[in-house]
């Protein structure tokens, strides 16, 4: 059965910026109150397309704190450095994913890459903040640096429609993330006038971002920018790409439990919250420079 589309949202009006490197529209939880409905997804930020001048101080966010759940960051244009306090660092570039477990606490620092920084250039990420259930939030620390060249790809057989499986299942293809609990996470590829059906478990909370294009989805149309939440009924996605796109599309076994958040700690009671606050200030993440 088709999966109906729940709402069709538009960009937020503004975007804000986080530090001075990271410009986005953050669709979830700020632009709209739809956390139940994307659960275990906390939050969407999509630095839409922006050109940044050339600069040779380094744009970005300096050393903060996070425990209790992951931050997963796309890179679509330019490249996006990362350094933490359990020793991990790296640079995604266009397609490469970064998939970082806060679990029990790390700091880290998120900005553009040097050269890409001295040059100038379009810029475009997405980071999404995953939830960590209860049994895992405390979990050590991890960091998966996904190569483009290493995520499983779908190619169809008219070589107009390209998946990317970060996580989760594709008609049967896994994906490369590991998860802690189940969640598709596919970054698609359409060709002008070319379509893809696929399946998700109907009890997924279900979403797409289109990052660029027009779409025919479920028999809705969905435009640039735009953010596609479908109801939890049905199985089957239809997308049908009016011009060329690209989307995002994400889906996730809800987590039901409590939430208890302040800024860059997500737990499950306000206790918990007042322990990480307790930590981070005793020096228990770590230290980063
Ligand atoms: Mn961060």
């Amino acid at each position: 059965m088709l999966k109906k589309i729940s709402q069709i949202f538009s960009r937020p009006a503004q975007p804000g910026m986080v530090g001075d490197g990271f410009r986005v529209f953050n669709y979830y939880p700020s632009g709209y109150a739809i956390r139940n409905y994307v659960n275990p997804f906390l939050m969407l930020d999509f630095g839409a397309s922006h050109y940044f001048s050339p600069s040779e101080k380094v744009r970005g966010v300096d050393v903060h704190p996070h425990r209790g759940f992951e931050t997963v960051t796309i890179a679509l244009k330019g490249a996006v450095a990362h350094h933490d306090s359990a020793g991990n660092s790296g640079i995604i570039y266009p397609g490469d994913v970064q998939w970082m477990t806060a679990g029990s606490g790390i700091l880290h620092k998120e900005y553009h890459e040097e050269n890409f920084s001295r040059q100038g250039g379009d810029f475009e990420m997405i980071q999404l903040w995953v939830n960590l259930p209860k049994t895992h939030k405390m979990t050590t620390p991890k960091y998966q640096e996904i190569c483009n060249k290493n995520i499983p790809k779908f190619i169809s057989e008219k070589n107009d429609v390209k998946v990317e499986i970060i996580a989760g299942n594709f008609n049967e293809t896994p994906g490369i993330a590991n998860t802690f609990t189940p969640i598709n996470l596919f970054l698609i590829d359409l060709m002008a006038d070319s379509s893809l059906k696929f399946n998700v478990p109907s009890n997924h909370n279900s979403s797409m971002l289109v990052i660029s294009g027009d779409l025919n989805v479920n028999d809705n149309k969905a435009s640039m920018h735009n953010f596609v939440l479908f109801e939890n009924n049905g199985e089957e996605i239809n997308l049908f790409a009016e011009k060329q796109s690209k989307v995002l599309f994400l889906s996730g076994e809800p987590i039901n439990e409590p939430i208890a958040q302040y800024g860059p700690f997500v737990m499950n009671t306000q206790q918990e919250i007042l322990q990480a606050f307790d930590d981070y200030n005793n020096g228990k993440f770590g230290v980063l420079n």
